[in-house]
């Protein structure tokens, strides 16, 4: 925690210190649509196949983003070369049941999972224990496992937080990373369980089937590293389906939902087994990150990210089956590459080096970015600013980042937006825990200062465009390159992070972390 400190007075400095100089001013407002336009339009093209970890596609995207490091003189950014291999390991489902109290879930309709062992056919029975959220957070005094041993057994877990129903809990209904499904899953496997089933209902998920279907079809795939557990089980089950498994035992489930928000819950034993069984293809999967660097005067540095992966083709090809990503996250890449252009260009006035990181397999559990951070020299870095999804609309109102209040980063932004005389605003679904959803979390965890940079979502069209992006494009096969984007939001995106190093860089100010951190940080 030695980053903590009480808000510093630095910031008198930053309003004395220098203004967003001329020349820089000048660089951003030059950049051109086409140049925005294009790296988006070249990563969402059909012919570069959705991006997945480990294809032709995403191979393709990755050799696209060193040729383009490389093109724009930034050196390369691990040990003398732009690409960090790591190793991962992915998992098909060809075939999935869970039969339990003789009813049948079936794979799509009622559940998504993943079995994560090398093993083409699978079956295996456990006992099943309901264990409320699954949660154990020291700093809310919740224990839901309260030592009660599931080991070897399938635990059955609501995903979010008790805070959604419990305003004096958690930060009420705003989503704290313990309420995220993959906490949810990292805790089950710490526990020693065989399995997880978590329950799916919209509200709690924060999105609809739909979403968990397009997310886990297909490949799953893993860090090695992350599989050194008995958890070899994951799954999403529609709360319907599993209403149906319990009905057969008359367990009513929203009496279960009560016990898990009482005091001194401890997990429920069910009394009865699931059985697991199905088909798995497996493969081991090298993937990369791609990295560059343009130095600055300190060695210390500020990572740049934004992630080059998305879900790759998927379903029948008697219809469009490819998840071109444009805006997640063609449009944020193009944001990091325009972005890096004018810091290469201001390269003589950075006092902090930038490490430029084109992460990849976020959509899969932000492994990159995780892998990235968990094997590089951490000490050195002072903040991370993310690009994800970066909006391609008209002028905004306002500048948001995602994940600023946690430290110093929030009062540097809005130094910045009145500066620019522009709004700060936060983003009306950061609720659902958008924060722990993208590449800036792995540093966050790893004690790193980040934010997720963004335009907001007051466009001057009047419409929340982007609000509406996430409630119908993302994660689907809509999500494509547009050339009529007027692009203006994305070209604020890019000014703000700019400006945003430029005024670390002027103030030599480090961001620190105020507040409670909702979310536990790794050793
Ligand atoms: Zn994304």
């Amino acid at each position: 925690m030695k980053k903590i400190v009480i808000l510093s007075l630095a910031f008198s400095v930053i309003l004395t210190g220098r203004l967003f100089p001329e020349t820089l001013r000048e660089s951003i407002e030059n950049l051109t649509k086409a140049e925005m336009q294009s790296v988006v339009e070249f990563l969402a093209d059909d012919l570069v196949e959705g991006r997945a970890p480990g294809t032709r596609g995403g191979n393709i995207s990755e050799l696209y983003m060193k040729t383009l490091f490389k093109f724009m003189n930034l050196e390369p950014g691990i040990n003398g070369k732009y690409l960090q291999p790591f190793r991962l390991r992915g998992f098909t489902a060809k075939e999935l049941t869970l039969t339990a109290n003789g009813v049948t879930c079936d794979y799509l309709e009622d559940i998504m999972g993943s079995y994560v062992r090398s093993e083409e056919e699978f079956e295996f029975e456990a006992d099943v224990v309901f264990a409320g959220f699954g949660i154990i957070a020291p700093i809310w005094k919740w224990d839901d496992y309260n030592g009660v041993d599931v080991r070897d057994k399938i635990v059955i877990v609501r995903v979010n937080d008790p805070g959604l129903y419990r305003p004096d809990k958690f930060e009420n209904k705003t989503l704290t990373y313990y309420g995220r499904w993959t906490y949810h899953i990292e805790e089950a496997a710490r526990r020693g369980a065989a399995g997880i089933l978590l329950i799916h209902t919209d509200r709690t998920a924060g999105y609809d089937w739909k979403v968990v279907r397009n997310s886990w079809s297909g490949e799953e795939v893993y860090l090695d590293s992350d599989l050194n557990n008995l958890l070899k089980f994951r799954c999403w089950i529609k709360e319907a389906s599993l209403e149906k498994v319990l009905k057969a035992r008359n367990i009513d489930l929203k009496e279960l939902y009560r016990q898990s928000l009482k005091k001194r819950f401890k997990p429920i034993d069910l009394g009865f087994k699931i059985k697991v069984k199905g088909k798995n293809s497996f493969r081991q999967v090298l993937n990369h990150n791609v990295v560059a660097e343009i130095p600055g005067k300190s060695t210390k540095r500020i990572v740049l990210s934004a992630h080059i992966d998305h879900f790759g083709v998927k379903g029948s090809s008697h219809e469009d089956n490819i998840f071109n990503g444009a805006i997640d996250n063609g449009t944020a890449v193009a944001s990091l590459v325009t972005a890096a252009k004018i810091l290469k260009k201001h390269q003589e006035d950075l006092y902090y080096t930038i490490t430029l990181l084109a992460c990849n397999a976020e959509e899969a559990g932000l492994l990159g970015s995780k892998y990235f951070v968990r094997n590089t020299n951490r000490d050195n870095i002072i903040a991370n600013i993310n690009f994800e999804s970066t909006p391609v609309w008209e002028k905004a109102g306002s500048i948001m980042g995602i994940g600023a209040r946690f430290s110093t980063i929030e009062d540097m932004l809005i130094v910045l937006a009145k500066r620019e005389r522009i709004g700060y605003t936060d983003f009306s679904m950061a609720g659902q825990g958008f924060f722990y959803r993208s590449d800036q979390f792995p540093f966050a965890q790893h004690n790193i200062p980040s934010v997720w940079i963004s335009a907001g979502e007051d466009d001057a069209s009047g419409q929340n465009k982007y609000l509406n992006y996430w409630k119908e494009k993302y994660h689907t096969v809509e999500d494509e390159y547009d050339p009529e984007w007027p692009l203006e939001s994305m070209k604020q995106t890019i000014k703000f992070a700019v400006l945003l190093v430029d005024l670390m860089n002027t103030t030599k100010e480090e961001p620190v972390w105020k507040g409670n951190l909702t979310f536990p940080l790794e050793k």
